[in-house]
Formats: structure tokens, C-alpha cells, sequence
């Protein structure tokens, strides 16, 4: 046994690793984040779903098929994927990590994202991610980008280069919270801007948000980058709103 195995194993017996959602103490298994009980409380997102926007059909006999939505209004992304359902211990771990700043829940959700499986996604086709951008002010008020953490752990799982100097941010929108899909649509139109498009150009990317919500923002993103140069964009989030 070598000297750091000695010193995690000690250490684990004062601070056993804990539920970030029960705080029940997790036995024999350091790498997990929730408990047996709590893992069963999350939702995957495996159902059919619209193979552009990710709406999920819920019990769908006809398979993924696209979308009112997208068969309306086509998005400027290719496709948009998240994770997990935004609900119960999720949406709890999310709150706690972005509004509480912590960091522990931060770490384990960007984990639980990095290991889901997204059968529709070939990374190799992409060539770089881009975590959606805070506003400055909002950025110094956090503290930390929580988009840009998810997006260095989707990195450093499948070999893709991190760039949150493409795409900025540069307007302090409302908060999106209590809008429609309209609505959330105008308050964040032009609130991106490419910072150089020349390196856009003929890329595709991936971009990586914490919640998709309606869509809204992830798509004012793709309209930006596609618009500076960009090849196709795709998107994938921690979380989606159900
Ligand atoms: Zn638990
Ligand atoms: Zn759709």
C-alpha cells in the first residue's frame, strides 16, 4: 500500500466520505457522492425524446420523434441533451452548488455528468466545448462560473478543449425565472457576442450549460456562434426541467 492509500484509508475512518444529499455516511464506496437510497431518488433522462430539442416523451409508443416546438421553429443548435430530470435532490445539490457556492456538490454533479452515457453523442466529432458565459457582474458576485466547471469535467472525460474566451457575455439580463418561452427568448436576445470569430470558424461545438430550462439561452448561444462562424452546435446540460 502506498503512503496516499495509507492516508485516505485513515483519513476515511475520522471523516467518512458522506451523502451530499442525506449526509448518511457512505460505506466502501469513496468515489460516490450519493447514497443507495438517494441514487434511487434520481431521474435520468433515458425516455424517447424529440431528437433535436431533447423534450422527452414520457411512456411515447411512437419512439423519438420531433417535436411541435422544433417542427415550428427549428433551434439554431443541432440537438440539446441534459442528464437529469431538475427535481427533488438534483435541483437540491444544483441550488446548493450554484446560490450556496458550494463546491463539493459542484464537483459531484460535474462527476455524475462526465459518467452519463449519451447514446446520441459522438464527442470525437467536435472540436471544442464552450460552458455558457455569466455576465461579469454576475460572475464576480458568484464567485465562479458553474457552466465553466461542468464543462472542464465533460474536458477532461472525452479529450475536448475547454474555451470560455469564444463566447461572452454582455448583457445583465433579468432573471429568467417566471417567463415563458417568449419571453425568456426576448429578455436574453443579444446578450452574447462572439469575442473571435475568426476561431469559430468551421468549428463544431459543444455547449455546456447547468439547467435547460425552455431553451432560450442555450439557443441565443448557438444564433451567436453559428453567426460568427461556427459549423454546428450542440448542447448538453447538467439538467432539464421536466
Ligand atoms: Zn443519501
Ligand atoms: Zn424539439
Amino acid at each position: 500500500m502506498i503512503l496516499a492509500d495509507l492516508f485516505h484509508d485513515i483519513s476515511d475512518v475520522f471523516f467518512p466520505p458522506l451523502c451530499i444529499s442525506c449526509a448518511d455516511v457512505l460505506p466502501d464506496c469513496q468515489d460516490k457522492v450519493f447514497c443507495r437510497e438517494c441514487l434511487q431518488n434520481i431521474h435520468y433522462i433515458t425516455q424517447c425524446h424529440c431528437p433535436v430539442c431533447g423534450a422527452i416523451f414520457p411512456d411515447s409508443p411512437a419512439g423519438n420523434h420531433l417535436c411541435g416546438s422544433c417542427l415550428d421553429n427549428k433551434p439554431h443548435y443541432t440537438f440539446a441533451r441534459a442528464a437529469l430530470a431538475y427535481e427533488g435532490i438534483i435541483l437540491d445539490a444544483i441550488h446548493q452548488f450554484k446560490y450556496g457556492r458550494n463546491i463539493i456538490h459542484g464537483a459531484a454533479l460535474a462527476g455524475l455528468l462526465a459518467d452519463f452515457h449519451f447514446p446520441d453523442m459522438d464527442w470525437s466529432t467536435y472540436d471544442v466545448i464552450i460552458p455558457v458565459p455569466l455576465h461579469i457582474r454576475r460572475l464576480r458576485d458568484r464567485g465562479f462560473n458553474q457552466a465553466l466547471l461542468l464543462a472542464r469535467a465533460l474536458g477532461k472525460k472525452h479529450g475536448l478543449d475547454v474555451d470560455f474566451s469564444l463566447l461572452k457575455r454582455r448583457k445583465l439580463t433579468l432573471t429568467q425565472t417566471g417567463l415563458d418561452k417568449k419571453e425568456r427568448a426576448i429578455n436574453i436576445k443579444g446578450a452574447f457576442f462572439a469575442a473571435h470569430p475568426g476561431r469559430l470558424k468551421e468549428k463544431n461545438i459543444i455547449l455546456v450549460d447547468d439547467v435547460f430550462t425552455t431553451g432560450a439561452t442555450i439557443n441565443e448561444c448557438a444564433k451567436t456562434l453559428k453567426k460568427g462562424g461556427a459549423n454546428q452546435v450542440a448542447a448538453i446540460t447538467l439538467a432539464r426541467v421536466l
